[in-house]
């Protein structure tokens, strides 16, 4: 193995996104891909509304058969049918006749508007259904402009237009509109399946009781959450002791994943057995990045069969490693599902209590972002020591000192990312 190489982040992240491959397009039901991008233009196979129809209950008449009515001089109608959404009128509207009409149903032929209940002299209008009841004639009560109260055909979407394009990440509106297309499935980028391993002999499972000098495995829990918040599939494996032959087991079940990702020993001096079997059978590279919390990673790529399965390897501390698959883990995912809208957003806040940096490194303080009369403010979240997981939890954002920037005062404007 070389020397451990000091890189920038934005480097680190570079490398691992020029490796990490653009994952698969599969058919799955629209409903499924919810949160997925869209491998491919979708061009509407029909038109919508397919038919003009109304978006009024009323009468379906001849604009030109209204002219100069009023509550005075109503003009009468005489109604020639009664039509619903769902179904089609089969006769014309002469000139001096109308069709009851609800809202949904297509605009009988020969009519070219719509006059609502309220402007008729049948303002209740609301005992549909009982045609033979209604009168056999209506009064129009007011002027209807020529396609009043009528929604063209096309109206939403024309036949062979592209409607979404590729890449588009779908929401629920996206799936509203699948599905106003008739599509029952689409073919969308699948989920990448990120297999995540604890290394430690320190390390337990939640749930059990813990002996002294153990802890819970945090990082598989934290790191499992944001795959799946990302859109992956997290394959938890469990957690290696820090012997070869465990660490060499456990990965072996997961290198039918896309990605593999540890966490732990891959600080200086404490990586042996990681190190040790990364070696024997990967490639892996052992970084610095120039961040805190966060500076020790590990990127290579492990062999399975054929392919090379990328691997990152995160810091053991629970802060660090989520903050580092935070910058590099999630933009990782996102390439594979083909989005890149990985970053956060970003707002200037005023710092409400002052912050060190004494790493010399990109520093992200762990914040509560609140708006105050229209100006952002940050304040810490506690200690800011990387074994405090609580500050991780109670942050929504995370202000960005850059390495030259050594102390902010309070009042001082920085840049925070936005976490949720
Ligand atoms: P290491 O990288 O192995 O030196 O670990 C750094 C620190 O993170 C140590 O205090 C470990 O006990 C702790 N740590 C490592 N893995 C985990 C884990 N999965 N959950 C919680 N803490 C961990
Ligand atoms: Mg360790």
């Amino acid at each position: 193995m070389g020397a451990v190489t000091t890189i920038t982040i934005e480097e680190a992240r570079e490398r691992i996104l020029s490796f990490v491959p653009l994952l698969d397009a599969v058919e799955m039901p629209i409903l499924d891909a919810l949160g997925l991008a869209l491998a491919e233009d979708v061009v509407a196979p029909l038109t919508i509304p397919p038919l003009a129809n109304t978006s009024m209950d009323g009468y379906a008449v001849r604009a030109a058969d209204t002219d100069g009515a009023s509550d005075e001089r109503p003009v009468s109608l005489r109604v020639v049918g009664e039509l619903a959404a769902g179904y089609v009128f089969e006769g014309h509207v002469e000139a001096g006749t109308a069709v009851r009409i609800m809202t949904g149903a297509p605009i009988p032929a020969g009519a070219d508007a719509v006059v609502p209940f309220e402007e008729t002299d049948e303002p209740e209008g609301r005992n549909f259904g009982s045609f033979a009841k209604s009168r056999a004639e209506v009064g129009v009560l007011k002027t209807a402009k020529l396609g009043a109260n009528v929604r063209p055909a096309g109206e939403d979407v024309h036949a062979g237009t592209t409607v979404l394009k590729r890449g588009t990440v779908l929401r629920p509106a996206h799936v509203g509109a699948l599905a106003s297309l008739g599509m029952a499935a689409v073919r969308v980028h699948r989920r990448p399946v990120v297999a995540i391993l604890s290394t430690g002999d320190e390390i337990i499972e939640p749930g059990k009781p813990l002996a002294p000098g153990q802890i819970y495995d945090i990082n598989a829990y934290s790191i499992s959450a944001m795959v799946s918040e990302a859109g992956g599939v997290p394959k938890r494996l469990g957690i290696a002791t820090d012997t070869v032959e465990a660490l060499e087991q456990k990965l072996s079940e997961g290198l039918d994943a896309d990605l593999l990702v540890t966490s732990a020993g891959v600080s200086r001096g404490d990586y042996d057995v990681v190190k040790d079997v990364l070696m024997k059978h990967g490639e892996i590279n052992f970084w610095t990045v120039r961040m805190r919390p966060g500076k020790p990673l590990a990127f290579g790529t492990f062999p399975s069969g054929e392919r090379r399965v990328p691997h990152i390897g995160l810091p053991g501390n629970p802060v660090s490693s989520m903050m580092s698959f935070e910058l590099f883990g999630r933009p990782a995912l996102y390439k594979m599902l083909g989005r890149n809208d990985w970053e956060r957003p970003r707002v200037m806040a005023v710092c409400d209590e002052p912050i060190e940096n004494t790493s010399g490194f990109t520093q992200f303080a762990r914040v509560v972002l609140t708006e105050r009369e229209g100006v952002w403010h940050a304040r810490l979240t506690g200690s800011q020591s990387s074994g405090v997981l609580t500050s991780m939890a109670t942050a929504n954002g995370l202000a960005v000192m850059g390495e030259d920037v050594r102390a902010l005062a309070v009042g001082d404007v920085v840049e925070c990312l936005v976490l949720s």
